[in-house]
């Protein structure tokens, strides 16, 4: 027999199976989906088996090493998936199926060393042959790590042939075992044991007669920490295993990074709104029908719960449901209300799980041992056989976006599965993306919408304050009177306040303080980036440039400023306005050290702090009934953004973290304060108004031609020369020119906000398009070309709908 396999060589993308041999041994071992491993060229590398065969065109084939996994790690639908995601998003096979499995399962290469010449390498380097002859495992990197100055000299003996380098594979996905014993004898014997036993052997009989009060005597199997918690003798335990009646082996264990007690919760009473949105998709489950719900609901409107009923009848019909929830709100408290309703059945997968943790909950799925897995972005690749739902909560997060290959959307990815598996995807948000809501308006999704919060608490009541307003009479400060005014309230009636600060450090952008104009591209009505270097206001999209300027443009005051404010700025000031206010300051200083996060929102839970300052991270699923004021400090940061979402993400934003306030008795109030009060963004998220945003917005992107009128693609590339980047980089916008038909635009190119990373030169080129049945071969022709013209310095990426034009 022979087997196709896909080849781990991350570098050189070969995006095409090799025939290998399978040994006669390994014949019942290899199976499509598991990882094995095969000589290549030189070295040893990890593959990846995707179908057996007979027959094989080539002569002469070489055979594989070994097997990896006893069980496939990929099912048939993985493979599939697979192949689909790397024709998609332009990357090799292999690294798609490397983003379906857990980090652990990626192969650990080292290098390990291997004398050939024994003689005379005592002869020319005696220290480093008695080094090599004592190690057992020489490792290339551990010796160079030890011993630096001895690469020279390595080198040297490899030159003359007195040494070789050969490729180890080592598999990093580990099981945690623990120890364990079973009962080797029959009870009789035990009891014998019992009775035989002198006074001074009384651990041993403790022991044995817990053993022999357990039921199933024959199937027992226990960990020794667990007898040893039991108040038992590990010794005494070991003398029995001795003596041939118990017997040691291991237990798979699995690490449970939600090792708490969660209370169990029972299906709520649904609203009327509830149950309408329910029951649609209930139907498709049971008519096993492929459909896209999505389940646009106002902040506090019960989705979760649909998401709770909706699963639990997947797992009455015996299948399993993905839930996915963008990283930051994947919080302890989101994860117990799967916890709370399902209990063990629920596996968590999220990047603050160590790596064997991750794997640990992955087997979980594979072993179906759990039925639900609730996870961010990557959890969409869950090895589940029986796929009865997906749910993808917040579906407008950026997050779901993959920014590294491959560059694959969540969403994309939950349709393409669903239809396989003939189940519905449901997806969730109070500020849909504008996509999705266009495709809904079409019919392709079907909508389901919740327009009040449970029990008819109102939604907070929203003040838009005028910053221009503030600074002409002549306050300075961040914290404008008013909100400065319902901070103190609140302090005076403890309850308490969360205030938000929009910063994303790496774009700055121009504004006049006097009458918010900020500085655009006339070409792109996209606002202009400030380059420090060049001291140039730039636009990212088409390259326009220009001086930046000493007066406003729009009403000649020189109060042009740069805008970027960080947090602890704010809590400085914060500390200096009201000092007897507690501060809780949540950004990436504060919460970089694990579950540092959680402890800080657990103490503004405790009510140990008046104020929670922070960055996005806490724009979602914070939920403290004592918050009743919600305070913006500055809508504008996000707003003028070089992006054309910039206005979707603000409104997205802005109706997230208003969503905070007054969720429970207590009524809430928000205030945005803004240099641009009046923008369609601010005014409609202060009025709760999705539908006017929605119109307004398609409008704009109509005229512009931007998605969802046009689908995007963005190419980068980058080189260490930056003549050679720029000529790559017309080399491309001229094929794209040439090859693509007149309806698609190629912009380009142009070198992005950040023009220069790790020393290489970059360069971008955009395509819009409507139909382009010509894209997906000119894009994997672009990409077979730069990389196989040995052009290695080059680096090149594809973005096909990128969230980023960064
Ligand atoms: P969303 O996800 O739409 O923002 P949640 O699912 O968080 O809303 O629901 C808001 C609150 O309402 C939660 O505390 C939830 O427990 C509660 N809730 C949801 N549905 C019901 C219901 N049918 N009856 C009573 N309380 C409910
Ligand atoms: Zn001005
Ligand atoms: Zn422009």
């Amino acid at each position: 027999m022979i087997a196709e396999v896909y080849i781990d060589i991350p570098a050189k993308p070969v995006n095409r199976p090799f025939d290998y041999r399978i040994p006669d041994n390994l014949t019942e071992l290899v199976k499509p989906g598991v990882r094995v491993t095969v000589p290549f060229g030189r070295t040893r590398r990890l593959g990846f088996v995707t179908a057996l065969k007979e027959k094989s065109e080539f002569k002469q084939l070489k055979g594989l090493d070994s097997v990896e996994d006893h069980v496939p790690v990929l099912t048939p639908e993985l493979i599939e998936l697979g192949g689909w995601l790397a024709n998609q998003t332009l990357c090799s096979t292999v690294t798609a199926f490397q983003a379906m499995l857990p980090a652990a399962m990626k192969a650990d290469y080292k290098k390990l060393i291997v004398i050939d010449q024994i003689e005379r390498l005592l002869e020319e380097d005696p220290e480093l042959a008695a080094f090599l002859q004592s190690a057992k495992q020489p490792i290339w990197s551990e010796i160079i790590k030890a011993h630096p100055e001895w690469a020279k000299r390595m080198q040297r003996a490899i030159k003359h042939g007195l040494i070789s380098v050969q490729q180890l594979v080592k598999n990093q996905a580990k099981a945690k075992k623990a120890a364990a014993v079973t009962v080797e004898a029959p009870r009789s014997l035990l009891e014998d044991e019992l009775n035989q036993l002198d006074k001074r052997s009384h651990r041993q009989k403790e022991v044995l007669e817990f053993l022999l009060k357990q039921p199933d005597l024959q199937h027992f199997h226990e960990t020794i920490q667990k007898l040893v918690k039991h108040g038992l003798s590990r010794e005494a335990i070991m003398k029995l295993a001795e003596k041939g009646l118990l017997k040691q082996g291991y237990i798979e264990q699995f690490r449970d990074p939600y090792n708490r007690p969660v209370d169990r919760t029972q299906p709520l009473a649904l609203t009327e709104e509830q149950a309408h949105a329910l029951e649609p998709i209930l139907t498709a489950m049971q008519r096993e029908e492929h459909k896209v719900f999505l389940c646009h609901g106002v902040t506090g409107s019960g989705k979760t719960e649909i998401y709770l009923q909706s699963i639990q009848r997947v797992i009455e019909q015996g299948k399993q449901a993905i839930v996915l929830v963008p990283e930051i709100s994947l919080t302890p408290q989101m994860v117990s209300r799967f916890k709370g309703r399902f209990g063990d059945h629920v596996a968590v997968m999220h990047s603050g799980l160590s790596r064997g943790e991750k794997y640990d909950e992955w087997r979980k799925i594979r072993e179906e041992k759990v039925q639900v897995v609730v996870g961010a972005r990557s959890a969409v690749f869950a090895p589940f056989k029986k796929l009865g739902l997906i749910i993808i909560d917040e579906e407008h997060e950026s997050s779901y976006k993959q920014e590294d290959m491959p560059r694959y959307h969540a969403r994309d990815v939950a349709i393409h599965r669903a239809k396989k598996h003939h189940c519905p995807v449901v997806l969730g948000s109070a500020t849909p993306a504008l996509e999705s809501f266009a495709r809904a308006q079409k019919n392709v999704y079907t909508l389901l919408s919740l327009k009040e919060r449970v029990n008819h608490r109102p939604l907070p009541s929203v003040h838009i304050i005028d910053l221009r307003e503030e600074l002409r009479e002549g306050n300075r400060s961040v914290f404008s009177k008013e909100l400065l005014e319902k901070i103190k309230d609140r302090l005076a009636k403890q309850e308490q306040s969360v205030l938000f600060l929009n910063r994303r450090g790496y774009s700055t952008f121009m504004m006049c303080r006097s009458c918010g104009a900020v500085v655009k591209c006339p070409h792109c009505d996209i606002s202009l980036t400030y380059h420090r270097a060049q001291q140039l206001l730039k636009c990212h999209y088409c390259g326009y440039e220009q001086a930046v300027p000493a007066a406003c443009p729009n009403c000649s005051s020189d109060a042009m400023r740069f805008f970027g404010t960080g947090t602890q700025k704010v809590e400085a000031e914060l500390n200096r306005l009201i000092p007897e206010a507690r501060v809780i300051r949540m950004d990436v200083d504060t919460t970089r050290k694990k579950g540092s996060h959680e402890k800080l929102l657990r103490r503004f839970g405790k009510e140990e702090a008046d104020i929670l300052l922070g960055t996005q991270m806490i724009a979602k699923g914070l939920d403290f009934p004592k918050v009743t004021l919600v305070g913006v400090l500055a809508a504008d940061s996000l707003l003028h953004l070089p992006d054309f979402r910039a206005s979707e993400k603000t409104f997205q934003l802005l109706t997230q973290v208003s969503g905070r306030a007054g969720r429970h008795a207590l009524p809430g109030e928000v205030v945005i304060q803004s240099y641009a009060p009046d923008h369609y963004a601010v005014t409609d998220a202060a009025h709760h108004d999705y539908g006017a945003f929605y119109q307004q917005e398609m409008l704009l992107r109509k005229r512009a031609g931007y998605p969802p009128f046009y689908y995007l693609v963005l190419i980068s590339l980058s080189h260490p020369e930056p003549a050679k980047a720029a000529e790559s980089a017309e080399r491309i916008a001229s094929i794209l020119r040439r090859k693509l038909s007149h309806t698609s635009q190629i912009y380009g190119p142009v070198v992005p906000s950040v023009a220069k990373i790790k020393d290489r030169y970059r360069y971008q080129c955009m395509v819009k398009y409507k139909r382009e049945p010509e894209l997906m071969p000119v894009l994997h022709q672009i990409m077979q070309h730069f990389q196989d013209s040995g052009k290695a310095q080059l680096q090149l990426t594809v973005d096909l709908n990128p969230v980023t034009l960064m």
